[in-house]
This record gives C-alpha cells, structure tokens and sequence, in this order.
C-alpha cells in the first residue's frame, strides 16, 4: 500500500470532495508507457549484453550474471504489467499507448511469480539449462572408456554434421541418440522451470505460460488454436505427399524393415537434429536424377567461400532491395565461427545487443547451403532491428512472435549463390 492511501484511510475527518477524477486518466497511462520504455531500454540493454556474453562465453560466472540481470528485468516487469492493468481499460487512450500496454503482457516469455525467491529460482535455472545445452556433449555409449578422452566427445555441431551427411543407418541413430542423452540430466530443471512460469502466468491473469503464447497474437488463444489448424490443414495435403515420396525413397535407401512403408519416418534421416530441415538428404531422395540441379553447398565450396564471404553475400540481398549496408560493428562485433577455446551457444540467433543498430548475429557457421539459408534468415531479423530501432523499445520488436520468422523464411526462397 502507498503512504499516501495510509494516510487517507487514517484521516480522522472525511476528505473533501476531489476536484480531480478519482481513477487514472490517458495522460497518466501515455506517461507511464514513456517511462516504461524508458526503463526497459536500459535494462533489455543490460540483460542482452549480459545474455551476449554469457553465450559466446559459457562459464558458470557469464550464467550467474546473466542470471541476476534477468532476475531485475522480472522483477520490473512483473511490477509494470500488474500496474499496466489499471491503465488497461481506460476509455480515450491514445492507440499507441494501448498497444504498448497490451504489448507489455507479452514481453516476458517466461513469466516469473511475485516471491523472490522462486523469482531468483528461476532465473537461476533458465541460465543453467541454456548453458547445458551450450556446454551438451556427447562421448560416446562406453562413458568409462572415454571420458578422459576430449577427442572421443562430440558437441551439437559435429553430432549434426553426421546427420546431415546421410547414408549411415547407425551412425546417424548413435548421432541423434547421444545428442538426446543432454536432455536427461535437464529433466528435473525443466520441469521445476515449467512450474514456476505457469505460476507467474497465473499471475498475469492466464491459466498457464502456454495460454500467455498463444495469446500474443492479437487474437484470442482459443481463436490462434483454431487458426493455427485452418492454416495446418491447408498445408496437409502437400506435406501428406511429401512425406509419403520422402519416406519410399529412404525406404529404398535403407530398407523396409528399417524404414516401413507405413507410419512415421525414423527422425534421425532426415539430416537435421529436430528433423525440421530436409534439404541435407536432398541427393538421397532426388526425383530427376541427371538433370541439372542446384548444388549450392559444392557451388560454394568451389567458389571457397569461408564465414564472412558467406554473411556478405547474405548482406547483398538485402542492399539489392534498396537497405543499407550492416553497420561496421556488426562486423566487429558477431560472432561467425565457433570459438576453438571455450563453450559458446551455437544455435543460430539475431541481436541489437544495445536497441540501438547495435546489430550481430552469432552463429558457428558451416559452408553449406543449411547455412547459407541460415545466415539469410537471421539478416532478416537484423535488418528489420535496423529499421525499427528509433522506435520506442517496446516497438522494436515484430509484430508477433511468428512475424520476424516468417519474414526471414519467406525472402530465403529467393537466393542462390551464382554458379
Ligand atoms: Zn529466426
């Protein structure tokens, strides 16, 4: 309670009829919208520098740290979102400011509970799990034997490179096998994380961090779940097909006692780790074979392309359609290769680490054509930063979730490399 309301409920003589409405009004909402975005600036800043070195650089110190910033940036927009409900249902607001308070309940992904200490709890295992699964290696199914054995271990990126090489039955199944054996011991945290961000959804007025996803989409959950399946069952058809050709030909390919004709597709050949990706078996499932196809990862090797030949080429796209150029820092600044002396988090991803052109990508990127849709992609994102970070912070950001994505997916059907 504020001392001001302590004040008023003890006064002993009744208070005078106010001369002001009683309730908050626009103008106290479009205040409170600057100062919130004033705020966030300064804090998303310090969190994503603190999450920036923490995944170029995963120590139990960069964790910690990262930890700690995070649990600030909770506690505040744990504040701001339960005091941007008093504001909420206003009349008269400007639209602006009714989208920025609406935007704020989405900000947080994982939501924390008011109590600090499942607040710190939180924090405190979100940056454990990112950091094991950085850190996640695999040494093989005879552990004793090779423990002491760097050479024998294989991280995420030569686990997915057996993937994607294709042909190998076996190789492929230890590959996708040893790389899910990580997950075991991030069990118990995950679930404990699960918990605990459901009870700061509950808070926020959802009825779990699954309904807070899918409520940010400027319609209701309900609504995103039945056009989420509109849209699924347009795409089924093909997808239907797909599957059922890709499923022969590696039929064919490995036999049918390890690849049935009927049912699911062995994840594990299909050449990429969440077998969300199919174009690495390309050659294992070619329709017209001898006619002339697009070899992009041999054009590439040909032309010897390396890291930063690769993300120009990506920046070309983008000053070919009238943008400009990537700021000098992003060179300075990204991180393009995977570092030969400490654990960093390979997994692909697009930053303006300071709101401010402050543009990177970090990836620990392979000469293939994987990687050059890859390096596309994540350009989609910088350069929709770049366009929009004059904007308040709040702003910044796509218009939902599946936006930016969608947008780097969308322009990555219209590259190849010249041949
Ligand atoms: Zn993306």
């Amino acid at each position: 309670m504020h001392l001001l309301a302590l004040l008023i409920a003890v006064a002993p003589t009744p208070a005078p009829a106010a001369a002001q409405p009683a309730g908050p009004t626009p103008a106290d909402a479009k205040a409170f919208v600057v100062k919130v975005n004033e705020d966030l600036l300064k804090l998303w800043t310090r969190q994503s520098t603190a999450e920036w070195i923490k995944s170029t650089y995963i120590t139990d110190d960069t964790e910690r740290n990262a930890a700690a910033v995070d649990e600030d940036v909770m506690q505040y927009l744990g504040n701001a979102v339960k005091e941007a409900a008093k504001f909420r249902t206003l009349k008269g607001l400007d639209p602006d400011v009714e989208r920025s308070l609406n935007l704020l309940r989405f900000t947080q992904v994982l939501p924390a509970p008011s109590d600090p200490l499942k607040r710190e709890a939180l924090a405190t295992i979100k940056a454990r799990l990112e950091g094991a699964y950085g850190k996640g290696k695999w040494c093989g199914r005879d552990d004793d034997a090779k423990k002491d054995d760097k050479k024998a271990c294989k991280d995420l990126q030569a686990l997915s490179a057996v993937l994607a090489k294709g042909g190998k039955y076996d190789e492929q199944l230890e590959a996708w096998e040893g790389w899910h054996t990580i997950s075991r011991d991030m069990r118990k945290d995950y679930a404990r994380l699960v918990e605990l961000s459901n009870e700061g959804a509950k808070e926020l007025g959802f009825q779990n961090v699954g309904e807070l996803w899918r409520a940010g989409y400027d319609m209701s959950a309900p609504d995103f779940e039945r056009e989420t399946d509109r849209l699924w069952n347009q795409v089924k058809p093909l997808y239907d097909d797909l599957h059922c050709y890709v499923r022969a030909q590696l039929s064919k390919k490995y036999g049918a006692e390890k690849v049935p004709l009927s049912g699911p597709i062995p994840a594990h050949l299909l050449g990429n780790m969440w077998a969300q990706e199919w174009g690495n078996i390309y050659p294992l499932v070619e329709p017209y074979k001898g006619q002339t196809s697009l070899d992009v990862t041999a054009a590439l090797r040909r032309q010897k392309f390396d890291e930063v030949k690769l993300v120009r080429l990506g920046e070309s796209f983008f000053t070919s359609l009238g943008m400009d150029p990537l700021p000098q820092s992003f060179w300075e600044r990204s991180q393009f290769k995977k570092p030969q002396d400490r654990d960093v988090v390979c997994h692909a991803s697009a930053w303006d680490v300071t709101y401010s052109n402050d543009l990177r990508i970090k990836m620990c990127i392979k000469i293939d054509e994987e990687d050059l849709v890859t390096v596309h992609h994540e350009l989609g994102h910088d350069y929709y930063y770049m366009n929009y970070f004059k904007l308040p912070v709040l702003f910044q950001n796509g218009a939902n979730d599946g936006f930016h994505e969608a947008i780097g997916d969308a322009l990555t059907l219209s590259i190849t490399p010249s041949t």
